[in-house]
């Protein structure tokens, strides 16, 4: 869009594997960042024992993120952006609504920059915004080991106090995470989380005879795992994404996914609060709601999850997090209906803006197009009886989609909602 960007950007201080799920090796390639898609290898059997019993069904791609982060910098920087290693300091508004920022550098000293718009992507080290949602407050405690090289695979497991997932990369570098309650008086002094942890995973023998032959690269550490969705998603000349906007339980694996669904959604947000202002309210609740459906889909699907688990029903960790966020259900109905036009955010090149959708049981943001063809002109007052709608979703379709393909497409669309 001709937009100058500048990336602020701190290397994570701790090591760490993440598994990532095909969906979110092609956000990254759809977003061409193609140095950090390579680093994924190919993906590697997850085994997950639950409830009792094992499944071997499932795969995910393991990646070292000090490897990732590094090549998406350097994709960044050959997309002919400006990297800035050093920490975000203080903020302060500018009478045109930019910001100037304080960067603490990395090599020493400090600079100052301005700019128009600030997009925070400081993950979950994101301050301020309030919460919108927040899930039982929850830990991951994570222990490094070294052993000889395996195949890679993953595996996970439930326990009475959470569950643990453990990611053997390949290369003989094992990472063991342990997440658990995080309310108060549940864990133990800084000083004896390694005991602690070792006590934890002793009683059981599946996790207890993979790590065997390998030992500690060093103490345990602990990080935050809590789900969150931030209230304040955009506010003046500013913008969350990622974990800064929405946080979501590990459980999930699903974590890069939704922060590069935000991320892509920005541009056109971002653009839109610049170049119409008078738009502003449309940009903001297009944002909002797609962040919001994506939190909330993928929080009652990781609760289905805890559901399925049903060995220590009495246990608080399994009893808050079976019931979080609500008892909604967590897929679309398998017979979805059409539920009327209303007025939506719609993204339009690459500008948001109000427009007629048509909104479904399984779609309640809206669809505007199908096939390229827009929808609201063919649905407006549609008769009620079945026959006399019937006809005249055919007229419409043959006096104004002139590509039998598109039609086609259409009228699956239609016959999917029961229209036609
Ligand atoms: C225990 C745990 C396990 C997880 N496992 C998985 C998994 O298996 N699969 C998965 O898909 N997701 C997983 N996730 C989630 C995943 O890590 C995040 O969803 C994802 O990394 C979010 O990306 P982000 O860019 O928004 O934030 P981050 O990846 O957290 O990046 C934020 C960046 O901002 C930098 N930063 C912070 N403050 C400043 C500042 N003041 N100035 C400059 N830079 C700053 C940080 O150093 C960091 O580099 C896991 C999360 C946790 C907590």
């Amino acid at each position: 869009m001709g937009y100058r960007v500048l990336l602020l950007a701190t290397p994570r201080p701790w090591p760490s594997c993440e598994g990532f799920s095909a969906r979110a090796l092609q956000g990254l390639q759809q977003a061409g960042l193609n140095s950090a898609a390579a680093c994924l290898g190919a993906a590697s059997p997850r085994r997950a024992t639950w409830n009792g019993t094992t499944n071997d069904a499932n795969s995910e791609h393991l990646v070292l993120r000090e490897a990732l982060d590094q090549a998406l910098l350097a994709d960044v920087r050959s997309a002919g952006i400006e990297v800035i290693t050093g920490q975000l300091g203080p903020t302060h508004a500018l009478e045109n609504g930019g910001s100037q920022l304080q960067v603490r550098l990395a090599s020493g000293g400090s600079v100052a920059r301005g700019c128009r718009f600030l997009i925070d992507a400081r993950g979950r080290a994101a301050g301020g915004g309030g919460n919108r949602l927040r899930g039982p407050e929850s830990v991951s405690l994570v222990q490094v080991r070294q052993g000889p090289p395996e195949p890679a695979s993953s595996y996970l497991y439930s326990l009475p106090s959470g569950w643990a997932w453990l990611a053997q990369t390949g290369a003989g570098l094992l990472f063991l995470q342990l997440t658990v309650s995080a309310e108060a008086g549940s864990l133990p002094a800084r000083s004896e989380l390694d005991s602690w942890f070792n006590a934890l995973i002793q009683p059981h023998h599946d996790i207890t005879d993979r790590i065997v032959g390998t030992s500690p690269t060093g103490p345990v550490f602990a990080r935050g795992s809590t789900s969150v969705l931030r209230n304040e998603l955009v506010s003046g000349a500013l913008l969350r994404v990622g974990d800064a906007a929405m946080a979501v339980d590990p459980l999930s694996g699903n974590g890069v996914f939704q922060a590069l669904s935000s991320a892509l959604a920005a541009p056109a947000v971002v653009n839109s609060l610049l170049q119409h202002p008078d738009d502003r309210s449309v940009a903001e609740a297009f944002y909002r709601q797609r962040v919001e459906h994506l939190f909330l889909r993928f929080a009652r699907t990781g609760r289905d999850f805890y559901r399925l688990e049903q060995r220590w029903p009495q246990e608080s960790f399994w009893r808050q997090r079976r019931n979080w966020p609500d008892d909604e259900p967590s897929h679309s109905d398998i017979s979805p209906r059409f539920l009327g036009l209303q007025t939506g955010a719609v993204l339009d090149g690459d500008r948001i803006r109000a427009a007629p959708v048509a909104v479904t049981s399984d779609q309640p943001l809206g669809v505007w197009h199908v096939a390229g063809i827009t929808l609201a002109p063919l649905l407006e007052g549609l008769p009620d009886t079945m026959d006399a709608r019937h006809q005249l979703l055919l007229d419409r379709i043959k006096h104004t989609i002139s590509q039998p393909q598109k039609a086609q497409l259409v009228q699956a669309w239609l016959q999917r909602y029961g229209l036609l």
